[in-house]
């Protein structure tokens, strides 16, 4: 297994996107060094996600808490997890522990909870607030009318920094609105990186998942998180 673990799907399918991420860049004159890929390891195994590793990822992705903290400490060290999916205050405290950057912020009561679970764990965590860039009801995030506010918030934070934002397109084959729909959240990065807020920075913008990382990239993303093109479509 482990003498031909290059002819696996998951080791090509690294390269290919390399590539591909390489031929982005080269089109819209970006560094494709100023791009973060996080591999989004949700409903696969351990063996799986040491394959991405083998190849030299080291940025890993989670949707739930549970699944993450099961993993964080079946895997190497130094692995970067992110959680990228929804939060409850209530299962921030398993969280802490095992994250280095969470993505998925919508609001004060979270920046609250994070701050002081990690105060208590001695610990320091990266965060993004997500905002609700499609307008949809079920997507979770802050309106982009109350992000000024809770900047304001996260700048008196002392276990937490504000690194950027994130952003999940609408489910649509209208490549053309989703493109808009990440022009928006640059344009809100940029709109509020004119304000002071402390030591809030918002360079990060965490938007493209494996069907429109390209228009993300071209629209600014500096973490894409990709799950299906390196690992398989997921069975659930
Ligand atoms: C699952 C997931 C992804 C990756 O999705 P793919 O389409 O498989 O690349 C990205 N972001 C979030 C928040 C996710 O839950």
């Amino acid at each position: 297994m482990k003498s031909n673990w290059q002819n696996h799907p998951i080791p090509q399918n690294l390269t290919r996107l390399k590539e591909q991420i390489e031929g982005i860049c080269r089109k819209c004159h970006r560094n494709s060094d100023e791009i973060r890929l996080i591999a989004i390891t949700k409903t696969h195994t351990r063996e799986t996600i040491r394959l991405a590793y083998d190849a030299g990822i080291r940025d890993f992705g989670e949707n739930r808490v549970q699944e993450l903290t099961a993993k964080t400490g079946q895997l190497p060290e130094d692995i970067c997890w992110h959680m990228v999916g929804r939060i409850q205050t209530n299962k921030i405290r398993d969280l802490v522990p095992g994250v280095s950057w969470i993505h998925s912020i919508s609001g004060e009561k979270y920046l609250r909870e994070v701050e002081k679970r990690a105060a208590v764990a001695g610990r320091h965590l990266n965060v993004l607030i997500q905002i609700n860039i499609s307008g949809e009801n079920q997507k979770s995030g802050c309106e982009p009318g109350r992000l000024h506010e809770l900047l304001e918030y996260a700048r008196n934070l002392e276990h937490v920094s504000v690194r950027g934002l994130m952003g999940m397109a609408e489910f649509t084959d209208d490549r053309d609105r989703i493109r808009s729909q990440f022009r928006l959240l640059r344009q809100i990065r940029d709109r509020h990186s004119k304000l002071e807020y402390g030591p809030v920075n918002l360079k990060e913008l965490s938007m493209g998942m494996s069907g429109d990382f390209d228009l993300a990239i071209k629209e600014g993303a500096t973490m894409i998180r990709l799950g299906s093109v390196i690992f398989g479509e997921r069975s659930g």
